[in-house]
């Protein structure tokens, strides 16, 4: 191949050439198989295999405390703007948002159809050119938790600091930096990314979640929308993404062949 193009403009984004030829090399016959792991079912052995090693090099590569669960789901980050607030919102229950750009609008607009969304700071009124500081946060304690967008993907701002959120939960759209810089996950909650941009193909999320969260999650909504239900039967309630998976696993791997996330983090 002599001229590859790298797309910036995401949704889906560049991948690094090795994990594509990987995908391409594997397709046709897994591993003597005999099938492509997109023939393959995903109760086989094969296919659980690669949904462990996906989830462990997830925990091993962004240094996931004890205490934490990884798993895999669908429907996009999109998805879970409601299904965060589906599971920890109700009858007079609120969540902190703060408002940084398309994406957090989209958080906010979710939350308020089952719930209700605090906006406890905005850069709405500066076209969200800048994250708002500290000191325009005003956070509640009664609060179930606060949402942040990391990375604002339309604005081009970033949290390069996290807000001190204290006992209240902090839920963060990592969607379009996941993996580029190292963080320290033990701040949140919640972290959850689709993985298009940073990490693979669509169609696939990357849910990282401390556990008495899940526990304290709703039980009165759709079972495949608990968090419960994913974390209990590691993304295997029903039929997942596996060529996602698969190919984040893929991705995965290289990662750590190359360095892990510090090595990432100091090429970007
Ligand atoms: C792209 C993007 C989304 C939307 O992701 P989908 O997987 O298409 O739902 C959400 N949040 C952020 C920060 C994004 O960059």
């Amino acid at each position: 191949m002599v001229h590859r193009v790298y797309n910036f403009n995401p949704g889906p984004a560049t991948l690094p050439l090795p994990v594509l030829e990987r995908v391409q090399a594997e397709f046709l016959d897994y591993r003597g198989t005999g099938m492509s792991i997109m023939e393959s079912s995903h109760r086989a052995p094969e296919f659980d295999a690669i949904n462990e090693s996906a989830m462990a090099l997830v925990k091993e590569l962004m240094g996931v405390p004890d205490g934490y669960s990884v798993f895999f789901v669908q429907g996009g980050a999109s998805l879970q703007f409601a299904m965060l607030a589906m599971n920890f919102l109700g009858e007079g229950k609120f969540g902190d948002y703060i408002n940084t750009g398309t994406w957090s609008r989209k958080a906010i607009k979710e939350a308020n159809i089952v719930g209700k969304a605090r906006v406890a700071g905005s850069s709405e009124e500066v076209n969200f050119t800048r994250i708002p500081g500290d000191d325009e946060i005003n956070l509640d304690p009664a609060a179930e938790y606060v949402h942040i967008t990391s990375n604002n993907t339309i604005a081009g701002t970033q949290f390069h600091t996290f807000p001190d959120t204290g006992d209240v939960p902090l839920l963060c759209d990592a969607s379009s930096d996941i993996m580029s810089k190292v963080i320290d996950v033990s701040k949140f909650g919640l972290i959850y990314a689709g993985a298009q941009k940073n990490l693979g193909p669509s169609g696939v999320v990357v849910i990282i979640i401390r556990d008495d969260l899940i526990e304290k999650g709703r039980t009165d909504i759709p079972t495949l929308l608990q968090y419960r239900t994913q974390a209990a039967k590691k993304s295997l309630y029903n039929t997942p993404n596996s060529f996602g998976i698969y190919f984040l696993n893929c991705y995965l791997e290289y990662v750590k062949e190359n360095g892990g996330v510090a090595a990432v983090e100091a090429v970007n």
